[in-house]
């Protein structure tokens, strides 16, 4: 199994079920999908959020337990999940628990509180602005790439200690309500711009044995404490990004010419990235928007996809969507 296996970019698939306007027996809804067996991972309207992530997600996670970086993001249309799927946090029932907040749990069981640190911002990327959503006075925070090591860092963006679940929910419950007020005022919607979750896990493992003892195993309890901790840093960041719906038709569907112009570039350049990462090649085209600049460090080491998709569709539209395609594939 190379889940875990740096360099590679896993895509996974995750159908939502009907829901109830697409379930009523005589609507004119029909199954819109077929799966093709070219995806890593194929999770159908049945796979539960436990089966998701650990599918997905859980690989992502040990690595960065491992000192790895990691990225796992959301791509879809508004509507398909991208929201229940990393966001859920699962007060009302435990089995609807999000990705963020099962990776935060499996964080949280690996790391001592008295040696080790996880470290949380949550960000809001809109029309190439980078958005403190723990810190609603915050809306323009610079990206810094070292240019030795390509890290990227983010002086200003709030880091919170996160030591329980407990402080980590009402983080993202914050992290939220900031969300919404900001696109409030803008007057714009969640779904046009991305969120992005950051968590920074530093781990102090206990050193190996050395291969040559040369006190021949008389070490002192105090001797083994001098012995130099392995210190392991790993970075998570979780991406819902925003929909992915074709959005070139401006002001039709409820985007600004200019939000329309931006997700555009930013979701072309992602998959411009993750097409150069799953082909290896030497060149990934990282400087194309801030999105990827932001993602620099992440996804090149190990990182997962979900592609996110509805199971039904009204026929009139599919219709039309094929309309669309077979006039687009005459023209070329
Ligand atoms: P997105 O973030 O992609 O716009 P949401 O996550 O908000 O989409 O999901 C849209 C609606 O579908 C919500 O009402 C959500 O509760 C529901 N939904 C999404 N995925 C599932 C799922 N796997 N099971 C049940 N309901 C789902
Ligand atoms: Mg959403």
């Amino acid at each position: 199994d190379d889940a875990g296996v740096p360099g590679r970019v896993r895509v996974a698939v995750r159908l939502r079920p009907r829901n109830a306007e697409e379930s009523v027996a005589d609507a004119d809804f029909a199954d819109c999908v077929e799966l093709q067996p070219e995806f890593d991972e194929v999770l159908t309207e049945f796979a539960s959020q436990k089966r998701v992530y650990e599918v997905v997600a859980k690989p992502v996670v040990e690595g960065v337990l491992d000192g790895y970086n990691g990225t796992i993001m959301a791509y879809g249309q508004t509507g398909t999940g991208k929201t229940y799927t990393l966001g859920r946090l699962g007060e009302e029932d435990t089995a609807n628990r999000g990705i963020m907040v099962r990776a935060m749990e499996d964080i949280l069981a690996e790391v001592s509180p008295e040696i080790d640190s996880v470290l949380v911002s949550y960000l809001q990327l809109y029309m190439e602005s980078l958005q403190d959503l723990l810190d609603p006075t915050n809306d323009n925070i610079s990206i810094v790439e070292e240019p030795k090591s390509g890290d990227v860092s983010l002086p200003g963006a709030t880091l919170v200690e996160i030591r329980d679940q407990q402080s980590f929910l009402e983080l993202l419950r914050l992290g939220e309500a900031h969300r919404h007020a900001a696109n409030t005022k803008l007057n714009t919607e969640s779904s046009h711009s991305h969120a992005l979750l950051m968590v920074h896990v530093k781990r102090t493992v206990k050193g190996r044995e050395p291969a040559h003892s040369s006190d021949n195993g008389n070490s002192t309890s105090m001797a083994r404490s001098l012995r130099p901790p392995l210190v392991r840093k790993g970075k998570l960041v979780v991406v819902d990004l925003a929909g992915s719906e074709r959005i070139d038709k401006s002001g039709s569907d409820g985007h600004t010419r200019e939000e329309a112009k931006s997700i555009n570039l930013s979701l072309s350049a992602l998959g411009k990235c993750i097409n150069a990462l799953a082909e290896n090649s030497a060149h990934v085209p990282v400087r194309d928007s801030k999105l990827t600049r932001l993602l620099r460090d992440s996804f090149g080491e190990t990182a997962s996809t979900i592609m996110f998709g509805q199971r039904a569709m009204k026929v009139e539209n599919m219709l039309k969507l094929k309309e669309e395609f077979d006039y687009k594939s005459l023209a070329r």
